[in-house]
Parts: C-alpha cells; structure tokens; sequence
C-alpha cells in the first residue's frame, strides 16, 4: 500500500492523496470509517490512478458527493478516487447547428455537483434541470443511478456522457440510449464504466420563472423530507405497485431506531443518522424494516443506498 501511494502521489500531488482518511467527513450520512487512500485526481489524471491501482492489485471505488452512500464502520481497504474536488468544471454551449427550443448544451465534469449545474442554467435562463436542483449529487453520480425528482430524471436531459471503459483502457462516449438509463441504474451502476463528463440539452426558458420553479421545489422537499438530519435520501428503491415510505410508516416504524438510526418521523422512506449512529446501526435499521415489510406485505424493499 505504501508502495501505491508513492506512486499516486508522484501523478497528483501530495495534498490530492490522503491516507486513512476518515469517510464519514465524505458521506452525508455521516458515517464511515478510514479509506486507507483516498484521492482526488482530475478528469485527466483519473484513468491513469485506476490503471495503477490495477497494477497494484488494490480494490478502489469512485465517489462523488456521497450522497448515495453508506461505507462501513470499519472503512475502506482500497482507494477511494473522490471526483468533486478536481474534477468538476462546467461549460456552457451553443451547439453548432441551431436546435429546436433555441436549447444550449452543458458541458460538466462527472464531480459538478447538480446544484451547481442547475445555478449554472438558471443564470442563463435554460430551463429544464430544476427538477434536479435539490438532489445532492453530482453529474457522475446521477449519471450511474439515472437519478430524478418531480417527474424528471437525467435520463430526460442528457445528450451523452465521455465514460472511461475500465477493461478496454479506452475513453468513449456512450448515447442516451446506450447508457440503458432505468429506474435509479444505467450501464454504469452495472460497472466497468466510469463518468468523465456529461453533455445535457436544456432549452430556453426565462430566468425568473425557472427560479419560482426551482423555488417551489425546494419548498416541497424541506416540508416533506428530513434535510435537517444527515441521510442518504430515499434508502430503498420505489417497489413496483408500492411507494415504500407508506409501507414503512403503514408498518408502524415511523421513529423505529437502531442505537442511533432511526425511521424519519417526517418521511418512512428515510433512514436518517439521528444521534451518532454507526453504519451498523444504520445497516441493521436497513435489514430489520426489510424484515418487517417482507413479513407484514410480502414485498422485498430493495435498498437503493450503495453500501461498501
Ligand atoms: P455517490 O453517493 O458518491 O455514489 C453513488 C454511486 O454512484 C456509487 O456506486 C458510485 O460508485 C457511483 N458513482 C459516482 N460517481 C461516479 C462516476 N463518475 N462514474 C461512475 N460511477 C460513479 N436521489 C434521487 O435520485 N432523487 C432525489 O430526489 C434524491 N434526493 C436526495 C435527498 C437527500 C437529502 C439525499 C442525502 C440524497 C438524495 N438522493 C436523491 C440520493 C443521491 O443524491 C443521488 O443518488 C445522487 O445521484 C448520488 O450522487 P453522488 O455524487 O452523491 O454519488
């Protein structure tokens, strides 16, 4: 390992290669214990720290805004490659040839977080990427997980996205279509990708009615969701002909708690971190309401949280 990280360090910089570092300062659920390297290459240098951790034979994991994550309490025996620091730029374009709705295409590095974007389009009036305003990801991220709010999702917006294919050492750029963007998954979550950037159509709209928008939706997630404690979001996936915060709350788990996990007053479909919880209390909290609905419905709550 100490061997890996001279070599990282040599290709990024000392202050981008960190050792045991602690991943609960790196999720938003708070929780996590040390990665034994974490890194924060740029675009350019990211396909190079994966090349070299397979040299290695180190197992590493790509992170955006870890905002979709629950890493154990024990941490991580790898390297964490964390795209948001230094990977993250936007651009905005006219395209070439002009398009219908006079639209413009962004251009944002896989660690621009969504929020950034969405500003990003509100400052030159380009409409369409409110829904994703509130979700704390980044491109990369919601790319994998085709993340969506409000009746949007990425897959609605996204032209294409330049993914580095891991087995082939080769840099793509793979279409809406062949990225097979479903319900919270892509080719990506299916691995052997990794988001460099991506390309997203928005057309023309006006700046103050993007931003009441943006606006009406910020209040429907502060009203219903419990942003006020660290969470993953939603941590299950929504079970076909089921929303799963109904079924939680209908079973009673409302406030249910593992040491200091617990089922969201506010929303069931959130387990949120409500006093110093461990990633084992939050894993147990996960297994036991899986348990519960499973006994109580018969439906299989599938997390949506990526666990490592
Ligand atoms: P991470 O959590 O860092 O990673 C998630 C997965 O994506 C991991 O498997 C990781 O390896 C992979 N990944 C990340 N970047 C890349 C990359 N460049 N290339 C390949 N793989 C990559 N989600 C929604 O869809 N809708 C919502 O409304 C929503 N609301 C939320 C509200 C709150 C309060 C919170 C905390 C979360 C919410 N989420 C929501 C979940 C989360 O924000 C999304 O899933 C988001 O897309 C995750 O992005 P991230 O950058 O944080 O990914």
């Amino acid at each position: 390992m100490a061997e890996l990280k001279t070599r990282l360090e040599e290709m990024i910089g000392r202050n981008n290669c960190l050792a045991d570092e602690e991943m609960k300062k790196h999720t938003t659920f708070r929780v996590g214990g040390p990665a034994d390297i974490y890194v924060t290459p740029n675009i350019a240098q990211l396909p190079q720290v994966i090349r070299v951790c397979m040299e290695e034979n180190v197992p590493y994991y790509i992170v955006g805004n870890g905002s979709n994550l629950l890493v154990s309490d024990s941490g991580y025996r790898g390297v964490i490659i964390e795209l948001k620091k230094n990977a993250s730029k936007i651009f905005i374009r006219k395209p070439d040839e002009p398009m219908e709705d006079d639209a413009s295409i962004i251009e944002a590095d896989a660690g621009a977080l969504l929020s950034t974007v969405a500003t990003s389009a509100l400052n030159v009036a380009l409409k369409g990427f409110e829904f994703a305003a509130g979700i704390p990801g980044t491109v990369g991220g919601a790319v994998s997980m085709n993340a969506g709010a409000y009746g949007g999702e990425i897959k609605d917006v996204l032209i294409d996205a330049k993914v580095y294919d891991i087995e082939a050492d080769e840099i793509k750029t793979l279409s809406n279509e062949e990225l097979k963007l479903g319900y919270r998954r892509s080719v990506i979550s299916d691995g052997g990708y990794v988001v460099l950037s991506a390309r997203i159509k928005l057309s023309k709209g006006e700046h103050d009615s993007i931003l009441a928008y943006m606006n009406e939706l910020k209040e429907k997630r502060v009203s219903k969701q419990p942003l006020d404690m660290p969470s993953a979001g939603s941590t299950f996936k929504r079970p076909e002909g089921y929303f799963a915060g109904k079924l939680i709350e209908d079973a009673g788990l409302k406030g249910f708690a593992v040491g200091g996990a617990m089922v969201s007053q506010k929303h069931a479909g959130f387990v949120v971190n409500a006093k110093d919880a461990t990633a084992s209390d939050i894993y147990t909290l996960i297994k036991a309401i899986q348990k519960i609905v499973k006994d109580r419905f018969d439906v299989e709550l599938e997390p949506e949280v990526k666990m490592i």
